[in-house]
């Protein structure tokens, strides 16, 4: 069970789906060499990926590129389908931090032949959330810093202001499709600067006024020292 920090008390992170959007800043689509989309692109991750601050992320061996991925989360707070855009906040609880983590190498294999991102965004440990839930009556996420450092070293930076599809959008868009429930996380997309992960790696990642996010990386089979 993840427990994270939320008003007074502690929010149990148990959604029935992890919505996430991809491509949804330009310059991360242009370093992935695609174009800007011009409705969003969503996949889904298993909640099972799902691990809590200051865990591990563990790089599966049927991969060789894992790459580090910083995104705004929005955590639902009650049941809606088709919710048009001027009503969509109504349904937003708060907000933390994911980590969409990927198999860059096994999601552009996919790419090529065409079938689903599932195996390459499914992995165990591959949903780093938190490190604390903050109230949207609390927080204006217009225009917040986001980053992401390896080892110290600033890897991603940027402004949520640069997302292309902005969140009452992208609820309108996903509650067309599926019914969103109370709990379900919507991971909003990364910003440019992804890169790969080793063995023995510390990934911080932050976004103003939420908060850091910490996690170790070790290598599926092996011990970090
Ligand atoms: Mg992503």
């Amino acid at each position: 069970m993840i427990r994270l920090p939320f008003r007074d008390g502690f929010y149990e992170v148990k959604p029935s789906k992890i919505i996430c959007l991809g491509r949804n800043y330009a310059e991360h689509a242009r370093e992935l060499g695609h174009e800007v989309p011009e409705e969003p692109v969503i996949f889904l991750k298993p909640p099972s990926a799902l691990i809590g601050p200051d865990q591990t992320i563990i790089l599966p061996r049927k991969s060789n590129h894992v790459d580090h991925e910083v995104e705004l989360a929005v955590i639902i707070g009650k049941r809606g389908k088709n919710i048009p855009r001027e009503k969509a906040m109504d349904y937003v609880l708060g907000y933390t931090i994911l980590m969409d983590i990927t198999a860059r190498d096994l999601q552009a294999e996919a790419k090529k032949k065409g079938l689903p991102w599932t195996v390459a965004k499914g992995f165990d440990t591959f949903a780093p959330i938190g490190p604390r839930v903050v109230d949207k009556r609390e927080i204006n996420v217009d225009d917040l810093e986001i980053g992401l450092k390896v080892n110290g070293e600033v890897r991603q930076l940027s402004r949520t202001s640069k997302m292309i599809f902005k969140i009452d959008e992208i609820i309108e868009y996903v509650s067309g499709i599926m019914t969103l429930e109370k709990g379900d996380i919507i991971a909003t997309g990364t910003p440019e600067g992804v890169g790969a992960l080793r063995h023995g790696d510390v990934l911080e990642a932050w976004i103003e006024k939420i908060g850091t996010l910490r996690e170790d990386v070790i290598a599926e089979g092996s011990i970090l020292c």
